[in-house]
């Protein structure tokens, strides 16, 4: 079975937040499992008026220790407990994770009703979560930032033709693709029986804070979905650049040095209200045509 694959921006501003906009946080929903990249103050109210469920994250990455990435995390947590949750949670992030989730978590009274496993990431690290992998690069900002990279694996292409060759359902196809092979038809059929090719998994790449960085290219490298800083546009470039941050513009060079599929830019300025946005993405797509400004609580769904 092809996972579906969902992006949903639950906070899209970046420092504060505006009337229109939280503070950065973003989902990655595969099949029903939630994954959480960043969350800033308020993402679990952001999080409410969407389809997705928070009592279905089960990991969450935090790009770094600037309050606007990661300051909701105690509500949440908090929120999981008088909900009742038992399932485990995984908190990534840069060195010093562990100190700072630790001492954030013994804020105000209360217990923890489930298990919390904290892990510090490098630069440059890779996780086997089984169905996907996530990489990590560090980008350039003031203090250690992690950009994280989902990357589905590349499985084997399942023909249509032939399926219809041994008689085959979509049963006995998910019963090949999790055993190797079955019996049927007086013969074993195993997954090269069936498969045309290689399908490519879909790569997703949030950047968080970041100025221009060709690590960033790197990492997402013919990706379906770039999620770059773009917290201002071009006339305020140099300033941006200087706090670790990247213009519009800039990302959409990004995105077109390392050949994505879809751009959208995130951590806007407050001082853009949303009729202003039209400049940024104005300037992103002389560059890269497929770039959008992402607003609070789109939904992207990736397709193969
Ligand atoms: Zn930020
Ligand atoms: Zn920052």
């Amino acid at each position: 079975m092809i996972s579906t694959i969902k992006i949903v921006f639950f906070g899209t501003s970046g420092s504060w937040p505006s009337v229109e906009r939280g503070l950065p946080s973003l989902g990655i929903q595969v099949d029903r499992d939630v994954l959480l990249f960043d969350i800033g103050e308020g993402t679990q109210r952001q999080i409410m008026q969407t389809t997705v469920s928070f009592m279905k994250i089960s990991k969450i990455f935090i790009t770094h220790f600037h309050g606007d990435h990661f300051l909701g995390l105690a509500g949440l947590i908090q929120t999981m407990v008088l909900n009742g949750r038992t399932e485990p949670l995984e908190i990534y992030g840069p060195a010093d994770t562990i100190k700072q989730v630790s001492n954030f978590l013994q804020l105000g009274y209360y217990s923890l009703s489930f298990n919390i496993t904290i892990r510090e990431l490098r630069d440059s690290d890779e996780i086997d979560f089984g169905d996907y992998i996530i990489k990590t690069t560090k980008t350039s900002h003031p203090v250690t930032n992690l950009a994280y990279c989902f990357k589905e694996k590349d499985r084997k292409r399942i023909s249509q033709e032939l399926m219809e060759k041994y008689s085959l359902n979509s049963k006995d196809v998910d019963r090949i693709v999790r055993n190797g092979s079955i019996e049927k038809g007086g013969r074993r059929i195993t997954l090269d029986d069936i498969s045309d090719g290689i399908r490519v998994g879909r790569k997703i790449v949030y950047t968080g804070d970041t100025s221009p960085c060709d690590c960033i290219v790197e990492l997402a490298r013919d990706a379906h979905v770039l999620i770059h800083d773009s917290t201002v546009d071009s006339s305020l470039e140099e300033k941006a650049n200087e706090y670790g941050h990247s213009s519009a513009r800039q990302a959409a060079m990004i995105a077109k040095n390392a050949n994505v599929k879809y751009l959208f830019l995130t951590h806007i300025s407050p001082r853009y209200r949303i009729n202003d946005i039209r400049t940024l993405e104005d300037e992103a797509r002389r560059i890269f045509k497929d770039s959008t400004v992402a607003r609070d609580l789109m939904e992207f769904t990736v397709t193969i």
